[in-house]
């Protein structure tokens, strides 16, 4: 806590010059926040003995070195936290190789029926706004099922 020295000002002021109420964490650092607890969410989900794939070419990573890959950029709201949009895939597929977009699409039809890639293209153009609250109510749920799956 700063003790602020009693003074003159602090006499006129009055009331205003109390210390203020403690700042609420910032909106983007919120969203940050969701990012990192969803991020290791979806490697731990996905992992076998620590050990997570690369959802489009393949090779093991550690949770550690391998990254949450999103489908559709995380520019995109209304996917930004959708567990099918997101996967783990390696840092040279993600961010070197742009996602690899095609082969993430053929490994979601693959794995989750056809037309799953159709769908989150479609839904990533709707616009979804979360409140503070709505946020905050997604990084407790991914919490408690993180600690659901490290059990
Ligand atoms: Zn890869």
């Amino acid at each position: 806590m700063i003790r602020r020295k009693h003074n003159k000002n602090q006499e006129i002021l009055g009331n205003r010059s109390k210390k203020p109420a403690p700042k609420k964490p910032s909106r983007s650092k919120i969203v940050q926040k969701l990012d990192t607890v969803f991020s290791l969410y979806i490697r731990t989900k996905h992992a076998k003995n620590g050990v997570c794939t690369c959802c489009t070419c393949g090779r093991k990573f550690e949770i550690k070195k391998i990254q949450a890959g999103h489908f559709q950029s995380r520019k995109h709201y209304s996917t930004r936290w959708d567990e099918l949009n997101v996967h783990p895939q390696c840092p040279k597929c993600n961010v070197f190789s742009q996602g690899e977009q095609y082969e993430y699409a053929k490994f979601l039809d693959r794995t989750y029926g056809e037309g799953t890639a159709d769908s989150l293209v479609e839904k990533a153009r709707e616009i979804e706004k979360f409140s503070t609250y709505e946020l905050e109510a997604l990084i407790e749920h991914y919490q408690q099922e993180l600690k659901r799956l490290s059990r």
